[in-house]
Order: C-alpha cells, then sequence, then structure tokens
C-alpha cells in the first residue's frame, strides 16, 4: 500500500527549506524584537518588489489585510462592495466587518472569477438611479488564476471605483504581464501556511502603488499610530510579527521555483486527464496562473471525491457552500441573490491534490484512480 497523497504537504516542503527557516527564527529570537521591527521591513521590502508594486505593509492575516485595505479606501458603514459568493468567507466578512454591504455578482463559469459584465450592470444601475452607494469592488483571483484585470481597470475608470484585488491565493499571478498585487488600488495577501507562500502561523501583507493609501494601512495595523503614544485616528491591533516575516522572507527566495512546479504539474495533469469526461482548469490567454488549486469540475464530484479519499488520495472541495448560501448571512437581504453558475460551481469543483513536492508517480496514482472510478461507474449506468 502506497502512501497518502496530501491536498497539501508541508511537511516535505519543511525539509526543502529547514535550514533557511531555523536559521531565520533563530536570528529573530536572537534579536529579540518580536512586533514589526527590521525583519518585517526587510519582508516588506522583498515582497514588494516580489509583487512589482512600489510598497508592501505587513498584517496580522489575509482577512486583516481585506478589512484594512477597504477602509483605508474609504469604505464605511452603509456603502456598497461588489464580490463574489465563489470564494472564501473572509472576503465578504472584510465587507461585514466595516458595516458596508456585500453586493454578489455571478462568476464566469470557466475562470471561476468574477462576471465584469455583471459588475458594469450593478454599478450602471446603482449611477443611473442616482443612489451612488456602490464604492469599490473586490475582485477575487480564485485558485491563482487572475480576474480580467483589463475589463476591471476600464469599469473602475468609468464609474469611479475602488478596486481591492483579493490576492489571498494568487502570489505571483500575472494578468498581461503584469503581477496581481500591483492592479488594483491596493491588493491583499494571505500567508496562511497552506496558501503559495506560507507563514508558520497567521499573516498578510497589503500591496500596491499608491503611497497615501499603503500609509493608511499601515497606520491603522497599528492602532492609528503617528508616534508611540500620539493616535491619529482608531486603528487595529494587526501587525506582522518578525517571526512570521523571517519566516516568510526565508521561503520566499522559493518562490519562483515553487510556482514553476505548480505550473509543471498542471500541464502533467492536462496530459493525463484530458479525454475523460471532467472539465479541466484553464488558462485565459492573458493570464499567467499559479495555481493554488487545481480544481476540475465533475456532475459526480462527491462519489469520485469518496473514492479518491477511500483510495488515499486527499482531494477536497473550494468551496461547497457559496457565501450567500451560508447561515451566517440568511438574515440579510443581500443573501437573497440568483446567482447559477456560483452555485453551479459549489456543486461540481473538486480540487486535486497540487503541490510543488509532488512526484510523477504521484500524479499517475491519481490519473489511474480517476479514470477506473469514470470507467466503472460508465459501465454501471
Ligand atoms: C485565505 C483566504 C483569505 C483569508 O486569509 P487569512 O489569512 O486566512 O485571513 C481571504 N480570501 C481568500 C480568497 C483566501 O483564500
Amino acid at each position: 500500500m502506497s502512501d497518502r497523497i496530501p491536498l497539501v504537504d508541508l511537511a516535505a516542503q519543511y525539509r526543502v527549506v529547514k535550514a533557511d527557516v531555523d536559521a531565520a527564527i533563530h536570528r529573530v529570537l536572537d534579536q529579540h524584537q518580536f512586533i514589526l521591527g527590521p525583519e518585517v521591513e526587510e519582508f516588506e521590502r522583498a515582497f514588494a518588489a516580489f509583487c512589482g508594486s512600489s510598497d508592501c505593509v505587513g498584517v496580522a492575516s489575509g482577512t486583516a489585510a481585506l478589512r484594512l485595505a477597504l477602509e483605508a479606501c474609504g469604505v464605511s458603514r452603509g456603502d456598497e462592495v461588489v464580490t463574489v459568493s465563489h470564494t472564501f468567507f473572509a472576503t465578504v466578512e472584510a465587507i461585514l466587518q466595516l458595516g458596508a454591504i456585500p453586493r454578489f455578482v455571478d462568476i464566469d463559469p470557466v475562470s471561476f472569477t468574477m462576471d465584469m459584465d455583471q459588475l458594469e450592470t450593478v454599478v450602471r444601475v446603482d449611477r443611473d438611479e442616482g443612489r451612488h452607494l456602490v464604492k469599490a469592488v473586490v475582485p477575487v483571483h480564485l485558485y491563482g488564476h487572475p480576474a480580467d484585470m483589463s475589463a476591471m481597470r476600464t469599469i473602475a475608470d468609468r464609474w469611479g471605483l475602488r478596486v481591492i484585488e483579493d490576492a489571498a491565493q494568487a502570489h505571483g499571478a500575472e494578468w498581461n504581464g503584469r503581477r496581481c498585487g500591483g492592479l488594483g488600488d491596493l491588493a491583499c495577501f494571505s500567508f496562511f501556511p497552506a496558501k503559495n507562500l506560507g507563514a508558520y502561523g497567521d499573516a498578510g501583507a497589503v500591496t500596491g502603488n499608491d503611497t497615501r493609501l499603503l500609509e493608511r494601512v499601515r497606520r491603522l495595523r497599528d492602532h492609528g499610530r503617528s508616534g508611540k503614544y500620539e493616535h491619529q485616528e482608531s486603528g487595529w491591533g494587526e501587525r506582522l510579527d518578525a517571526l512570521q516575516a523571517a519566516v516568510l522572507s526565508a521561503k520566499l527566495g522559493y518562490l519562483e521555483e515553487w510556482t514553476a512546479a505548480r505550473r509543471s504539474h498542471a500541464a502533467s495533469y492536462q496530459d493525463l486527464l484530458v479525454g475523460l469526461d471532467l472539465g479541466l482548469p484553464k488558462e485565459a490567454p492573458e493570464a499567467r496562473h499559479v495555481y493554488h488549486l487545481y480544481v476540475i469540475r465533475t456532475r459526480r464530484r462527491d462519489d469520485l471525491r469518496s473514492y479518491l479519499n477511500d483510495h488515499g488520495v486527499d482531494a477536497g472541495v473550494h468551496y461547497p457552500i457559496p457565501v450567500h448560501a451560508q447561515a451566517a448571512c440568511q438574515r440579510f437581504p443581500w443573501a437573497d441573490v440568483h446567482l447559477p453558475h456560483t452555485v453551479q460551481a459549489a456543486a461540481t469543483v473538486l480540487s486535486l491534490p497540487l503541490f510543488p513536492e509532488m512526484t510523477r508517480d504521484q500524479l499517475v496514482r491519481i490519473q489511474t484512480l480517476t479514470t477506473q472510478f469514470l470507467e466503472c461507474r460508465a459501465v454501471d449506468r
């Protein structure tokens, strides 16, 4: 019996980075500056350079990054923010934390990212009716594939919208040769351990090219401070800590290589699975997909997932319940929306294992099991 194939293998990754990460952690312990400080500043410089953005502000999580970025862009109680329901809950939670109102549009069924025509319609109606409540939009670069940022830019400029990228799954992804993280007014990253760049705890960042907005995020993350005991405004305690920053700096040096490995495994999956009765991921011509997740589609999703799980392969579902259908949202009128592609995606998506350290053997085993399942079930019918 061969070993289980996990969805993500953080143990295998640690074996690769151990010397660098252990040294980084000991450096912080010796310096004993644990909150902000030089390690955080060093990581902020390096990650801004990685994103091709002018600056980066390290924060405590991806969720904090979203809330602080929205607040810095002027989103407050009663404002509307357009986003998608096919995403991790935190995208919407950040909007709610500011007392703002999420307006959901459906996704494009191929890229799983925001349908830009629907965005345009929502904003046009808002302006035509003289409401002017829609202030910002949060496109999510889901699974590592960027939303259509060309259409996004045109619509945002036409209607005067702030654009906050949810790039939590898109470290190093590109649209027309430009990196996510510098494509909107601000961009939000998560370094949750299983993300493409992961800390050893919670961590996140806001990047962008607008110095004034980034300065506001920098102040908001640290109690609205302008001096040690001077507070310009009421902010939050959402700072990045030095241990996480040091771990992230150590790992950042590997990220390009890891992304190349993810893309190569995705290409292998494509070769191995093409021709089967499955929907496979597609990369738009403008996009560089970083495959945070390798997501296929099938009407027999639940059965295929059980079959793989029973045969030692940890397949997952991202995400089984759309945000607007979550129990937490049922008391709100904005949750009462018709989003057919979103509902369809939640019922049919399946994430196959994908991590840089995967072997050819593991990929082939997954192909064999998937083929067995599809063929034997085809005979059953
Ligand atoms: C992970 C994730 C977040 C939240 O990040 P945390 O660091 O866990 O707070 C937000 N949006 C998306 C799309 C994510 O995948």
